[in-house]
């Protein structure tokens, strides 16, 4: 890590006349440049590095290492399912005839279109569905998309004052945002201590008013939501409809199915659970599965399959379109590739397998970190910090926080998992470290997470002015995000 180049800008290695090319002796008349408009032309000289072709190659190789990724080391990152992508994958995706025009005519593109009706079969089988529509671009827009077709529902049966949509306050921020994006209104529920929603809260917000339920199961805290029957029936009772949040749909994989526990309407995250790297809003996919009765309300053009190969239909109950063409092509091909190299005989060890290693983890730790909802999880868990006896006491204004621990990760090589997410816990570590993880780098971050701890007991100071041997060390959180400096101008002034 500490070499010359680390953490440096180009514009250290610069030597005044130093080149790293040649150029062809400039042949063109002068004349050619007297053309020019005098406005156009340069008023004085460039400001760039001047540097030879092997100091460029190392800088940016070495600044390329900086980056932390799923690729470069384990990233436990809770309620986002960051999982290794495999490479054959990617490769795939980008086959020259897999990556075709966009206005191609069907007649031309069966084999793509086959690709993408074949998808939306396997997602219909792995989550219960009827069928999928795979044409909005990310989670929240299939949430979008899911509660638009809930909508359009309730309007064709005459419903039309079902505006109000009932969410858990365990939810990812995600789901209010949509409902109300969506021009509805949001009525949170209330959970119970164990994390699970509080029925009880529940039944006093069912009414003729009310369009949907949305849950997340697993929740947000990985908890099974228990009593989803006795929910579905009660939401269906009063005339709703129950929409499933299957962004991470790791821990279900061949395990259990949405729709056979009674949702209606569900999205998914191919690029968390399926296989597309994601992160920095990279492209995404997030499919909508309906039950059967809905699928003329999902967005046009829907690819079917006819004695006359594969098409598109637009039916006139269809919401219409929410994409251009058929979306993100590439994150399909990698989820269908994915789908494909496991195989139906293999996907359910990917669920059962994301909940053991959870699992482990939580046990081996929850002598050293507060574990708030004890007892069996699913994909992934939360911490409150660190337990009083190493320093994590709330009462103390000293003691040593989430944050603290998440930096002093980073001195280890790991990324830190997601911290104060959920809101229900003022300490929250929520850690997945899904099922592509060996068991070593499970006892590896195990054994850094202990040690971590043992120094928050004795060395309080240390952590709490982590991280130590990264290039830069406490950032603004909140400016790093929304003023990055992306050219050495940044560094100018
Ligand atoms: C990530 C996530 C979403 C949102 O997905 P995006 O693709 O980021 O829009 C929604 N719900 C849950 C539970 C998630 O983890």
């Amino acid at each position: 890590m500490n070499n010359k180049y680390y953490g440096k800008l180009i514009f250290e290695h610069s030597r005044q006349g130093r080149v790293g090319y040649s150029l062809p002796e400039n042949n063109y008349p002068a004349e050619c440049a007297m053309q020019l408009p005098e406005e156009q032309k340069r008023q004085s000289g460039t400001l760039l590095p001047e540097t030879d072709e092997l100091t460029v190659v190392r800088h940016y190789t070495n600044m390329s290492n900086n980056n932390f990724g799923v690729d470069t080391g384990f990233y436990p990152l809770g309620s986002c399912t960051m999982k290794y992508n495999p490479k054959i994958n990617e490769e795939l995706a980008q086959l020259p005839e897999l990556n075709i025009h966009p206005q191609t005519p069907v007649d031309a593109a069966q084999g793509c279109l086959g690709i993408y009706y074949q998808t939306q079969q396997m997602l219909s089988e792995i989550a219960g569905m009827s069928e999928f529509t795979l044409n909005p671009y990310a989670g929240a827009h299939g949430e979008l998309t899911g509660l638009m077709v809930i909508r359009r529902y309730h309007e064709h049966n005459g419903d039309g004052a079902r505006v109000k949509v009932l969410v858990p306050d365990s939810a990812h921020g995600t789901n209010p945002a949509s409902a109300a994006v969506c021009g509805l209104q949001v009525v949170q529920v209330k959970s119970l201590p164990d994390g699970t929603v509080d029925v009880d809260d529940l039944k006093t917000h069912l009414g003729p008013d009310v369009a949907a339920m949305m849950m997340t199961n697993p929740n947000t805290l990985g908890i099974f939501e228990r009593r989803i029957p006795e929910i579905a029936r009660l939401v269906h009772e009063c005339g709703a409809l129950m929409y499933y949040d299957g962004a991470n749909l790791n821990p279900m994989l061949g395990v259990c199915r949405p729709g056979d526990m009674g949702f209606d309407v569900m999205h998914i995250n191919l690029h968390k659970t399926f296989s597309t790297p994601h992160g920095g809003g990279g492209p995404g996919s997030g499919p909508v599965g309906v039950r059967k009765g809905l699928e003329d309300f999902l967005p046009s053009p829907r690819v079917i399959k006819s004695e006359y190969g594969y098409g598109l239909d637009y039916g006139k109950e269809s919401l219409g379109s929410i994409s251009y063409h058929l979306s993100n092509f590439a994150v399909i091909t990698r989820a269908y590739c994915y789908l494909l190299s496991l195989g139906k005989e293999n996907i359910p060890m990917a669920g059962k397998l994301s909940v053991l290693n959870a699992n482990y983890i939580k046990e081996r730790l929850k002598d050293y970190y507060q574990l708030p909802i004890d007892g069996l999880c699913k994909h992934e868990f939360v911490f409150d910090g660190l337990r009083a006896e190493y320093g994590g006491d709330h009462h103390d204004d000293g003691h040593v926080t989430t944050l603290d621990v998440a930096k002093r990760l980073l001195d280890y090589g790991f990324h830190a998992p997601t911290i104060y997410f959920p809101l229900l816990f003022h300490e929250a570590l929520m850690i997945e470290p899904t099922e592509t993880e060996s068991k070593d780098t499970l006892d590896e971050f195990i054994g850094v997470m202990q040690k971590i701890a043992v120094e928050a007991r004795d060395e309080r100071e240390m952590v709490r002015t982590a991280p130590h041997t990264t290039p830069v060390r406490r950032l603004d959180d909140v400016k790093a995000v929304k003023e990055p400096h992306f050219t050495f101008k940044a560094f100018q002034s």
